[in-house]
């Protein structure tokens, strides 16, 4: 009987298909590079802190609960819904934006810099809605099987949609709106991507509607991590063994199927069915060999900017900082332009800031604060040196002590700096891109590398460098997909 998965890696994909493969009977077991579960959504805990390595809210709760009720579980950790959503901040003229999901509260943040904003955003945000709605079900949670499939599912999209695809985010928003703040801020969404609103299809502007009026953020009780202790408690029950600090390198292949997988120690993994949760096309690479994934194929794919994340601990509370911080600066458009390439002054960063311990009071001991700081970054292949981090992350720090008023530096008491060279070894992400391939419209639906394998009947892939792309709801929905994919191949053991 083929019922024996094999998943590689721990990825909130990986979690999630284990246990909807669990319910159908499956056999599973999981092998994982790194030394805990999670892979993006991981937990540093250091000097008395607890820091999440990642993501900080997310939206789309309502994929979470589909997924809980297929995989039948209960629901193991708790949302928290934001109601201030995030705090924009401007270095030069030190102005400062709540963003609000109430769009009365919303307008009178913005209505005095533009004129006539809650009539705007309102048109702005109906637009969005509009598009979310008709491509939700028909485009972004579903599998294709080839171009064709593809193109057919676009063409049901409404073509009053259509200046979408070839607008960008800021453009679209120019459309709206014209204080530069107003555009700058709403477009932050194209970074929540990995890339800068000039170059993300306008199509993404349907992150303000899921962000403003749809589904809202959340973030979870105690800590995101917990969403990975919640899946683990629930993988135990299941007898699911999960293998740690085992790194899959190569491969064995018999009849069109791969037969088995071989670890970094040489151990031979067996299996009928394996479903990958590594990065899609950089397994294809490494351990497939596959010319169509070469080098060179990857070194021209579009992948997203590469997280530098400082987590720091603090003898005293930021009693004047919000949990949710944007800190930009007046060159917006011009250091969107050089972020890519190495060009930026890091003098001048523009950074998020999430002050952990404000939403997850256990994070910190009494009286202190554990603080997030995420700055995007090049990858590898534009800075392939970051032995000048320390003073990278000092400049960071110096700015925003400057900005919240307070001397930082005499206040820190535990300090941990990952850069994109640590992402990358860490997890396996190309170069250290935080969020895989882009999602510019040559590497969305059927062009992004697919959840089945082109050569072995028996591998399937699962995670944001599959269909249907990057962020926590996205993974859950590519476990869906994926699993839907096995099922359909290998049926349901028992019901
Ligand atoms: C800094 C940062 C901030 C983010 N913030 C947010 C946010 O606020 N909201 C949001 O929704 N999303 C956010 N994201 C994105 C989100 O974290 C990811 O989209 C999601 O967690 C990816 O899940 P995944 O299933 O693709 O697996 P991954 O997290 O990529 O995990 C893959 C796992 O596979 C393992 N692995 C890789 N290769 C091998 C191998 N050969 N053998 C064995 N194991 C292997 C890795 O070690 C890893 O554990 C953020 C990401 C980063 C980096």
């Amino acid at each position: 009987m083929n019922n024996r998965v094999l998943i590689i890696g721990t990825g909130l994909g990986a979690l999630t298909a284990a246990l909807r493969l669990a319910r159908r009977g499956y056999k599973v077991q999981m092998v994982e590079k790194h030394h805990q579960p999670g892979g993006r959504l991981n937990q540093i805990k250091k000097d008395g802190f607890t820091f999440d390595i990642g993501p900080t809210f997310f939206s789309m709760t309502y994929e979470f609960e589909e997924f809980i009720r297929d995989a039948q579980i209960k629901m193991p950790f708790k949302f928290k819904t934001l109601d201030s959503l995030y705090e924009v901040n401007y270095r030069e003229n030190g102005k400062n934006f709540s963003i609000h999901k109430d769009l009365d509260k919303l307008a009178k943040e913005f209505e005095r810099i533009e004129p006539g904003f809650k009539e705007k955003m309102q048109r702005f945000l109906d637009n969005g809605g509009r598009f979310f709605h008709d491509v939700e079900n028909k485009i972004l949670k579903r599998n294709y099987n080839s171009l064709w499939s593809y193109f057919m599912a676009m063409a049901t999209v409404p073509p009053k949609h259509a200046p979408l695809l070839y607008r960008t985010v800021w453009s679209e928003l120019e459309r709206y709106f014209d204080s530069r703040e107003v555009k700058e801020i709403f477009s932050l969404v194209a970074f929540f991507l990995g890339n800068t609103p000039f170059d993300t299809p306008a199509i993404y502007t349907l992150l303000s509607y899921t962000e403003l009026v749809h589904d809202g953020y959340h973030n979870v009780e105690g800590g995101m991590y917990k969403i990975v202790e919640g899946l683990m408690s629930e993988i135990k029950k299941k007898n699911i063994e999960v293998h740690y600090n085992t790194e899959i390198v190569s491969y064995q292949k018999e009849n069109g199927k791969v037969k088995s997988f071989t670890d970094q120690h040489d151990k031979e993994w067996n299996a009928d069915i394996f479903l990958v949760n590594s990065d899609a096309a950089l397994f294809r690479h490494k351990v497939f060999k596959r010319p169509s994934f070469s080098e060179k194929k990857l070194e021209k794919m579009k992948w997203t900017l590469a997280p530098l994340s400082i987590y720091l601990g603090l003898n005293t509370k930021l009693n004047n900082v919000s949990l949710h911080n944007y800190f930009l600066g007046d060159n917006f458009k011009e250091y969107a332009g050089q972020i890519f390439k190495n060009a930026i002054k890091f003098e001048k960063p523009y950074y998020y800031v999430n002050v952990v311990s404000q939403s997850n009071p256990s994070s910190a001991p009494e009286g202190h604060e554990s603080l997030f700081i995420l700055c995007p970054m090049p990858d590898m292949r534009f800075k392939p040196d970051w032995s000048d981090k320390q003073k990278i992350a000092n400049d960071i720090v110096t700015d925003l002590s400057k900005r919240i008023n307070v001397d930082l530096r005499k206040h820190i008491v535990s300090e941990t700096i990952m850069t994109p060279e640590d992402w990358e070894n860490t997890f396996n992400l190309y170069k250290g891109s935080g969020l895989s391939l882009g999602h510019n419209l040559s590497q969305i639906g059927a062009f992004r590398p697919k959840n089945f394998d082109e050569k072995h009947k028996n591998v399937f892939y699962v995670g944001s460098s599959t269909l249907p792309g990057t962020g926590l709801p996205m993974a859950v929905i590519s476990s869906k997909l994926a699993v839907e994919r096995i099922t359909e191949k290998y049926g349901f053991i028992h019901q």
